[in-house]
């Protein structure tokens, strides 16, 4: 290479300027994305240094204008340096600019404004705030008992975390504050999310499969074996003690740690649970902080004031000096691929951060992804197992409900018999029923009533979505055929796409239970600020028997009063028609089923669906995990999806029809040209799942190899002819490399 573009400083206002800057011949074979350099700058040529983003045979300058680099700074790279390579990896692997890769790896440095922060404090003795837990246990009066519960255990704490991580109203707080209880408290200062824990924490001692995970993987730690460990482990199997144990270890040895959890499953509890055990070291990121706040918490970290990181997919980013672990807990979560360029997984990329850092990545979940667990068994990832809950909980019994038979029988409600049965049984005990709706399939596939036929496309082995009720589409291949009329298995006219809303559910079940309190959960009804926790504190306060909704309702928070969870259409996610559907559902539905039966009460999950044979529902059903995987890596393997092969697709957007359609059939044209000899399929032009949005047309490509590297190449090629061609300058092309969500 003969240039590198050069950011001489990384602050947010200026990440923007990348200057050029020639390469010495001295420094060709050794300078490399991160290395901090000196530059002349500037009219009087002063000198600054810099940091390398990209090395570049292009100028972008007039090339006898540019100037060369004077020097390395320094020999080894810096953490700005390792973020910054971090960012060029990123940018290489999903596609983006440089400067959105930059901008997704570097804290936003912003003028962080002094806020008033208000603190809940508690005002009585500990002796009398106990007495008064009792009586609001007593009352049922559990908005109360949980703040007063987390109170006891603090003694302060802010009061918007309080407000957003126990799922409580202002007037439970003003309630407790006229009760003379606590006290509302401005401070100026804005210190740590969560004042000082003083109470003492728990410490378990870990049982025999736990203690003996934990040194082996320290062990190979040690042995510097730095490869990727999977912790398989159901809920309450005790995989979170696992992590703390690690990253107690990690602080012992001098060095900082990073744990990701998704946000909707980063409750309070498991927040206190760290606070408990690491103090003022801990400290949390959600997205609601602003970014001012964020940058202060990077900050705090970049300058060794906290040494845990506890946050959703961004804070990998968490500019730690000395990382030594990077744990991601529920690693099968489509939340860590980001959806807005650059489309990194945070999977893959904190396993790249830890190879930088020489730092080691620990993945823990119930449903791993097909990817993460046929690492683990092919030995690219380390393999644990926690097959028990921890004090022999057992798991909620699962049963299949056939809907054909329902149907035959005469039963066109939503409502199975034997649901509705239970629920009667469990509104009479006055105990909790969840219905979850699988609406991840909402695309309109066509399946039949009857028997249960779901059509699909012959070429790609995914479920054909209905458009405009009139055809038939494939959103991978494009492959379209008209609507049905009959089943074309079994004649009969029970054909159509299934659309019920959470809103149809929740009339249907009022109309069945008139005495029920039911509750809706889902987009709409959570569309306000704070509609998800409102929703939330008010079932778990008692104030529902049923709550009716989407996945929403099935990740992240314990109702110990819930006896039933039934999942009415269980196979809607199955016709999504993309190749993850099976795996979506398996865990869908493996959660959904988990939970029941939290509290001491045992539980019960009712699965409905029209494919009772189909293995991802067998399997959930039977909380068999292994089963699912075999059926599932089988079918990858024959399709050649992830992770048997790499599928890059291509979104294509434009204004005008014609022109899509246009540019995308020359860009086919163009990557048969460019793929040459590499072992790379082309799939598509096809419509896009949504096909238009905001009067934006949209299209895909899927580009298939069993090697992750032709893909890459590929992809800098069409960035180079999209850069080049004047006639793709109207349509918009991003790049989505194994994709998690459709487009
Ligand atoms: P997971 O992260 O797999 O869901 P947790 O680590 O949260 O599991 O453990 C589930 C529950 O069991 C928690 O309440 C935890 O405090 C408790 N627990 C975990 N390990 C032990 C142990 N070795 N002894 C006693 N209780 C434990
Ligand atoms: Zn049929
Ligand atoms: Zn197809």
């Amino acid at each position: 290479m003969k240039y590198a573009n050069i950011i001489v400083d990384i602050s947010m206002e200026k990440l923007d300027k990348t200057f050029q800057y020639e390469i010495p011949e001295e420094l060709k074979d050794i300078l490399a994305v991160g290395m901090q350099v000196v530059v002349p700058f500037g009219k009087g040529s002063r000198t600054l240094t810099g940091y390398v983003i990209e090395l570049t045979d292009q100028w972008e300058y007039d090339p006898s204008r540019i100037k060369k680099i004077l020097q390395i700074a320094d020999k080894g790279i810096r953490l700005e340096g390792q973020l910054i390579a971090l960012a060029a990896w990123i940018r290489r692997t999903y596609g983006s600019t440089m400067n959105q890769a930059l901008k997704t790896v570097l804290p936003v440095r912003q003028k962080v404004q002094e806020k008033t922060r208000r603190r809940v404090m508690l005002t009585i003795s500990p002796k009398e705030a106990v007495e008064y837990l009792e009586i609001f246990q007593k009352k049922h009066q559990t908005a109360r008992f949980r703040l007063l519960a987390a109170l006891i255990d603090t003694k302060e704490m802010d009061y918007r975390l309080v407000m957003e991580q126990l799922h409580l109203t202002v007037s439970t707080v003003k309630k407790l504050e006229e009760m003379g209880i606590l006290r509302v408290e401005t401070a100026m200062v804005f210190r740590n999310p969560v004042k000082k824990i003083e109470s003492n924490p728990i410490l378990h001692r870990l049982n025999d499969t736990q203690q003996a995970i934990v040194e082996d993987i320290l062990a190979r730690n040690d042995r510097q074996d730095k490869r990727p460990s999977l912790v398989h482990g159901v809920t309450g199997s005790g995989k979170t003690e696992v992590y703390m144990e690690l990253i107690a270890a990690t602080l012992d040895r001098g060095q900082e740690a990073i744990v990701l959890i998704p946000e909707i499953a980063l409750t309070f509890q498991t927040a206190l649970r760290f606070y408990q055990r690491f103090g003022e070291q801990v400290t949390i990121i959600n997205s609601r902080l602003s970014q001012g706040e964020r940058y202060d918490q990077m900050e705090r970290a970049r300058t060794g004031q906290v040494k845990v990181m506890i946050g959703p997919r961004s804070a990998l980013f968490t500019p730690f000096q000395n990382l030594g672990i990077i744990v991601i807990d529920e690693e099968h979560e489509a939340s860590y691929k980001s959806e807005t360029a650059p489309r990194y997984h945070a999977r893959e990329t904190a396993i790249e951060r830890a190879r930088m850092c020489k730092a080691f990545v620990v993945l823990g979940s119930a449903t791993p992804t097909v990817e993460s667990y046929e690492k683990a068994l092919n030995g690219e990832y380390n393999l644990y197992e926690l097959k028990k809950r921890v004090l022999d909980k057992p798991l909620p019994v699962s049963e299949i409900i056939d809907l054909r038979e329902e149907l035959q029988a005469g039963n066109r409600s939503i409502l199975s018999d034997r649901l509705r049965s239970l629920m009667e049984d469990r509104l009479q005990k006055r105990q909790q029923i969840m219905l979850f709706l699988n609406r991840r399939g909402y695309a309109g596939f066509v399946s039949c009533r009857a028997c249960g036929h779901v059509i699909k496309c012959p070429h790609c082995d995914v479920s054909l979505a209905l458009h405009t009720g009139k055809r038939m589409v494939c959103h991978y291949c494009g492959y379209e055929e008209p609507a049905r009329e009959k089943c074309p298995s079994c004649g009969s006219g029970y054909i159509g796409a299934f659309r019920a809303g959470t809103q149809q559910v929740t009339e249907i079940v009022q109309r069945e239970f008139p005495s029920a309190r039911v509750l809706r959960m889902d987009m709409d009804t959570t569309k306000n600020k704070d509609g998800h926790e409102k929703i939330l504190e008010a079932f778990a306060d008692g104030q529902a028997d049923i709550l009716v909704g989407t996945q929403m309702i099935v990740k992240g928070h314990d109702f110990p009063e819930v006896t039933l969870v039934g999942v009415l259409a269980a196979d809607m996610s199955l016709y999504a028609g993309d190749y993850r559907a099976s795996e979506r559902t398996f865990q869908l539905l493996a959660q959904a089923a988990g939970r029941a039966g939290r509290g001491r009460e045992k539980g019960i999950a009712i699965i409905q669906t029209y494919s009772p044979a189909h293995y991802s529902i067998q399997t959930a059903a039977a909380q068999d995990y292994e089963a699912f995987f075999k059926e599932e890596i089988a079918y990858r393997r024959l399709m050649e999806y992830p992770p048997a092969a790499h599928l890059l697709a291509l979104y294509l957007s434009c204004r005008e029809k014609e022109l899509l359609d246009k540019e995308s059939n020359f860009l086919g044209k163009e990557l048969i040209g460019l793929i040459g000899k590499e072992p790379i399929r082309i799939i598509g032009p096809a419509d896009a799942h949504v096909s238009k949005v905001n009067d934006i047309y949209r299209k895909v490509f899927y580009l298939k190899c069993q090697d992750q590297e032709p893909l890459l190449v590929l992809k800098e090629q069409l960035e180079q002819l999209t850069k080049e061609k004047e006639s793709l300058k109207p349509v918009t092309i991003q790049f989505d490399m194994n994709p998690i969500s459709g487009y």
